[in-house]
């Protein structure tokens, strides 16, 4: 039996949506494999408020967060993190050799712009990473503020993870002057994994050309020119499969309206944070809850992983709590095409297997 996913990605995919990645293969250095190429490229644009090059990479969020530090810093790098996934950046950056720090905020806690401020203000760093949406903690960065606070700093190069909240929530790269915007197909985009997905911007680009020891898969300074200058190709063969279904997909969304998607997700958000704040806590502090994802805190100390095998019985999977969170918390997935009435019906069978 297909157990209904409210995990944060992979998320559920439509069945028409899935069947795109059966389409008939077409050559990787055709003008078809361009035209797909740029059909996405100008959606993506609509979904993330820019006017910068869009980059695929076949490889999952990840490969592009390695290829962003890796790629666009030859001096140091800030990392601030407030949780798994900010930790997991500055593992990426230490391990290519490249100098960083890392700022922590107490789990359940933002990034605030104070914090960036203070580390920016020393001179030290040429590249910024800030998580957008921290998928273990259920936070959403303040990035509005932030960003203020990184736009003073006009020699740093801005990297936002957006992996679980894009396509969820309004990012408006142009706005916020992100210079790379990252995130991939498995979680708010709902569509299957294996497709990294990001914007890069000029400055960002004129940056990775001085820097040395770029690598070669994940270097964004001959993903972009392949794919910008020589008429939308790839340096090596792409997931066709992805990018048809992604280019599906974008359709899809753009009928949804993505105004009206952000406000399904908030609806969403709001009435799976009553129910936590009814029968548990938040995880996070509310002002910053996320608007994909919900973190409850087991105030109950019930047994989540007894809970999500009684789920699964039923047909519904929710996630454990990520690292050191587990059976502390639990989170609840709300994003990509899970509507409403799926959470209610999650919700109630969740009260029946607690008995509460
Ligand atoms: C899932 C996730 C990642 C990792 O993305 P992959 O596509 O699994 O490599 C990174 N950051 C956040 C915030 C995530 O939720």
């Amino acid at each position: 039996m297909h157990k209904k996913l409210f995990i944060p990605g992979p998320v559920d995919v439509k069945k028409d949506v899935l069947e795109k990645m059966a389409t008939e293969m077409i050559g990787h250095r055709t003008k078809d494999a361009s035209e797909l190429q740029k059909r996405i490229t100008g959606k993506m644009q609509k979904l993330m408020y820019t006017k910068n090059p869009i980059i695929l990479s076949t490889s999952s969020g990840s490969g592009l967060m390695e290829g962003a530090v890796r790629s666009c810093s030859s001096k140091k790098i800030a990392v601030f993190s407030i949780g798994a996934f900010g930790d997991r950046w500055h593992k990426m950056a230490v391990s290519n050799g490249k100098k960083a720090d890392k700022f922590s905020s107490e789990l359940g806690k933002p990034t605030t712009a104070e914090m960036v401020e203070e580390a920016l203000s020393s001179g030290e760093y040429d590249l910024v990473t800030i998580t957008h949406n921290e998928t273990s903690t259920g936070i959403m960065n303040p990035v509005e503020e932030i960003a203020e606070v990184i736009k003073k700093y006009p020699e740093v190069i801005f990297c936002l993870d957006t992996v679980s909240s894009l396509g969820g929530a309004k990012v408006e790269v142009d706005k916020l002057g992100v210079d790379i915007c990252i995130t991939s197909t498995q979680k708010c985009l709902g569509l299957p994994p294996g497709l990294a997905i990001c914007s890069m911007s000029e400055k960002a680009i004129e940056k990775a050309k001085t820097v040395e020891n770029r690598g070669m898969y994940f270097d964004l300074l001959s993903l972009y020119e392949t794919i910008v200058k020589k008429d939308h190709q790839y340096p090596s063969t792409p997931s066709l499969s992805h990018m048809f279904a992604l280019d599906y997909k974008l359709d899809q969304i753009i009928e949804e309206g993505i105004e009206e998607r952000f406000d399904r997700h908030s609806e969403m958000a709001k009435y799976v944070r009553t129910w936590a704040k009814m029968n548990f806590e938040m995880f996070a502090e509310e002002k910053y809850a996320s608007n994909t994802l919900t973190t409850v805190k087991n105030t109950k100390g019930i047994s989540v992983k007894e809970l999500n095998e009684k789920l699964g019985e039923r047909g519904f999977m929710i996630s454990n709590g990520y690292g050191d969170l587990k059976e502390k918390t639990f989170r609840i997935a709300h994003m990509a095409d899970t509507t409403l009435d799926d959470l209610k019906v999650l919700l109630k069978n969740i009260e029946d297997v607690l008995e509460i």
